[in-house]
This record gives structure tokens, C-alpha cells and sequence, in this order.
């Protein structure tokens, strides 16, 4: 196989210019500490962006990471020692080691095939195993929303609070409406190989003041208002510090253009391997997903599996990486319970069959081009 001169890449981050204007101002006004104007201005225009075409107020608080983010989630619902949380399976382990934090027992719930994400069908079933569980975390795996109708729906009924967790999927729509907006406490994400990036850096978003106030003075060593330092409660240092927000108000700016590109990236796959044995990740028509990560399944039957996949496109100098491990499979979670709907689970047979391909979004026509034909050629 021909080998790529320079290697394909998974994500990495992608600069402007803008940034280092924000940057700068925080350099010149000697403001390099958490808080801060650029803190107050990234919140405030992500809020913006966020609730595009939504008749209500948002919070939102900037923090070191979208796994501060989720942790404060975890407090400001309730979560204690003992108690069960449905959680995603197929996901970063960052989406539910928070609910460890706390000291509660996750069960893991099962893929759908239509999106990949949280299926509806099997966290009906898991209420009914475990009707007075109060807690449902989601992930919207690679940029693609969940069915969150569905989803909403059954928390509705079962009186639980969900947790979205968009980390992955900034920029994306359900019906028009922003993931990260539709749980009563939301994250999202600026990792360095996240849709923008601050370097590291999260937002937690919810529908209250009251609830921002709160994870702010969490997030803030639960400094309660003494002259002196007085603490009633454990607090954290959670802070996004004024630096690193200045990058993510220069990035803010680049979002839209940053998704059309992933788009075009997941759009040109698809066309170029419509005739290989393999399917794209899908999503709902009714939804427009970010498309942070391009992925693709390999057909059953084929006999090639991911990892030789992958090790035939290394060889090509493409990097690439499997799909998120279920986490009902991660030894760490070995004694916690699963709940599907199939009796082939659908997390385990993406993970099976699944690879994450490279969709920079400075990857150049020519270079994907040379990705799709690696991939027929190991296939064939
Ligand atoms: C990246 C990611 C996180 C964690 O975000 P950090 O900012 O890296 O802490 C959480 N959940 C998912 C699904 C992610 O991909």
C-alpha cells in the first residue's frame, strides 16, 4: 500500500487568529487568573449561540473541563452515595466516572442503531427494573444527537432528571434546537481535540441562576461570603482561567465554519465509499448532527476487523482509532449492571465492527481522497 507523506490525522485543533487578540488583552491587562472579562464574554456569547431560536434564559459557567462540567452536573442533581444513574454505555469514560465522584452506581444502558446513542427502548426497560432511579446521563456520541424525544419522554414519565452530555456534539441540532439544552444540566466541552478548543476548558449549562450560582461557588472552593475564608461546604477548583477563555471567544467565533467542514469531511466518506463494505455512523434526518468524528462499521461477513483495518491504514501513515469501548465492558465497571433491548447488544457490535476515521478539518480534498482509497484497498 502507498504511504501517506504526511501523517492523516484524527482531530487536532485549528487556530485563527482571533484567539491570540483575546489572549493578548488578558496579557495586557495583566488579568491572568480564573475569572475574568474574557471568562464573563465567553459565557455570555456561548449562551448566545446556544439558545438560538429558544423563548428561554440560559446559564452557562465556564469551567477547566467539560469533566468539571459533568461532575458539577452530578452535584447540582442530586446524586449521592448508593444511588443508581442510567448512563450511556458506548461513551468516553468521562461522561460517567462523575457519577463515581459522587459515590453513585451507574447502569449502563445500551446503543440504538439509528444514532448510536442512549436507546430509548432499553432505558424503559431499565426504569422498570429499577423504577426509582432518578437519574439518566447522555451522550451524543461523535457530534450526532440522540433521540431525545424518545428519551425525554421516559424521564418525563419516571420523574428523572437527565444530564446531557454534549461534549462532543457543540454545534449539532435536534429539531433545530442545540444539544447541551435539552437536560436540566448540561456540558460540553473545549478539549484540545474537541469542535473548538481552548486547550482544555468545559461550560456547564443549565435553566436556573440558582443552579449556575451554585456550581459557581463549588467550582470556586465553596468560598462562602466571610471576610475571612469560611468553608461550610468541600469545594473544588474548577475555574476556567481568563487565558484560556480569551481562546475559546477566538474559536466561538469559527464554529459554524468549523461543523460545514466536518460536514463536507463526512459527506465526501460517504460518497466515496458508498460501494465499499462498510456504513457510515448515522443519524436522524430530522437532525443535523456536528460530525466531529467520521466513522464508519465494517459489513458483517467481511472478515476484516477493525484493528487490521487500522493496522493496514497506519501502514499508510492514516491515523485512526476504535470506537469508543462500551463502558458495561471496561473492567473497571466489571459489578455494574447493563440493560438492552437485543440479545446482541448494539454498543458491543459497533465496537466490533467500528473505527473512527481521520476528519481534521485541515485535511485536504487530496489527502481524503487518499484515505477513502486506502480503505477500499484493505477491504477488498
Ligand atoms: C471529551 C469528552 C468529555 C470530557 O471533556 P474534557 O473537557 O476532556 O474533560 C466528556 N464526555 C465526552 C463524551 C467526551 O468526548
Amino acid at each position: 500500500m502507498k504511504r501517506a507523506e504526511k501523517r492523516i490525522v484524527l482531530p487536532t485543533p485549528t487556530m485563527h487568529g482571533e484567539e491570540m487578540k483575546f489572549v493578548q488583552e488578558a496579557f495586557d491587562k495583566n488579568w491572568i487568573a480564573p475569572l475574568g472579562f474574557n471568562c464573563d464574554n465567553f459565557e455570555k456569547e456561548m449562551n448566545d449561540y446556544l439558545i438560538q431560536g429558544i423563548d428561554k434564559p440560559y446559564y452557562t459557567l465556564a469551567l477547566s473541563s467539560g469533566t468539571a462540567a459533568l461532575h458539577l452536573a452530578m452535584k447540582l442533581a442530586g446524586v449521592k452515595r448508593g444511588d443508581r444513574v442510567f448512563c450511556s454505555s458506548m461513551t468516553f469514560a468521562a461522561t460517567v466516572n462523575p457519577v463515581s465522584y459522587e459515590g453513585g452506581v451507574q447502569v449502563f444502558i445500551d446503543s440504538e442503531p439509528d444514532t448510536w446513542n442512549m436507546d430509548p427502548v432499553a432505558l424503559e426497560k431499565a426504569f422498570q427494573k429499577y423504577p426509582d432511579t432518578k437519574f439518566v446521563v447522555l451522550a451524543h456520541l461523535y457530534g450526532t444527537p440522540s433521540k431525545m424525544d424518545e428519551i425525554l419522554a421516559i424521564c418525563k414519565k419516571h420523574g428523572a432528571v437527565l444530564i446531557e452530555d454534549a461534549a462532543e456534539s457543540l454545534s449539532a441540532t435536534y429539531r433545530g434546537r442545540q444539544t447541551g439544552t435539552f437536560g436540566k444540566y448540561n456540558a460540553i466541552s473545549f478539549n484540545g481535540n474537541k469542535i473548538i478548543t481552548t486547550s482544555g476548558g468545559g461550560m456547564l449549562i443549565t435553566d436556573t441562576e440558582e443552579a449556575r450560582k451554585k456550581a459557581f461557588f463549588w467550582a470556586t472552593q465553596s468560598r462562602e461570603p466571610f471576610p475571612w475564608y469560611q468553608h461550610e461546604e468541600i469545594g473544588y477548583n474548577y475555574r476556567m482561567s481568563n487565558v484560556v477563555a480569551g481562546i475559546g471567544r477566538g474559536q466561538l467565533i469559527h464554529l459554524d465554519e468549523h461543523r460545514e467542514r466536518k460536514e463536507a469531511i463526512y459527506k465526501r466518506y460517504a460518497e466515496g465509499l458508498k460501494d465499499a463494505p462498510v456504513k457510515m455512523n448515522p443519524y436522524l434526518d430530522y437532525t443535523m448532527p456536528n460530525f466531529w468524528l467520521s466513522c464508519l462499521t465494517i459489513n458483517e461477513g467481511v472478515g476484516v476487523t477493525p484493528l487490521e483495518l487500522a493496522e493496514k491504514l497506519n501502514e499508510a501513515n492514516i491515523e485512526t482509532r476504535p470506537i469508543w469501548k462500551p463502558m458495561h465492558m471496561q473492567p473497571v465497571f466489571k459489578d455494574n449492571d447493563f440493560i438492552s433491548a437485543y440479545d446482541k447488544p448494539v454498543s458491543e457490535d459497533i465496537f466490533a465492527r467500528g473505527l473512527c476515521l481521520p476528519s481534521d478539518i485541515k485535511m485536504t480534498v487530496e489527502e481524503q481522497d487518499f484515505v477513502i482509497e486506502a480503505i477500499k484497498e484493505s477491504l477488498r
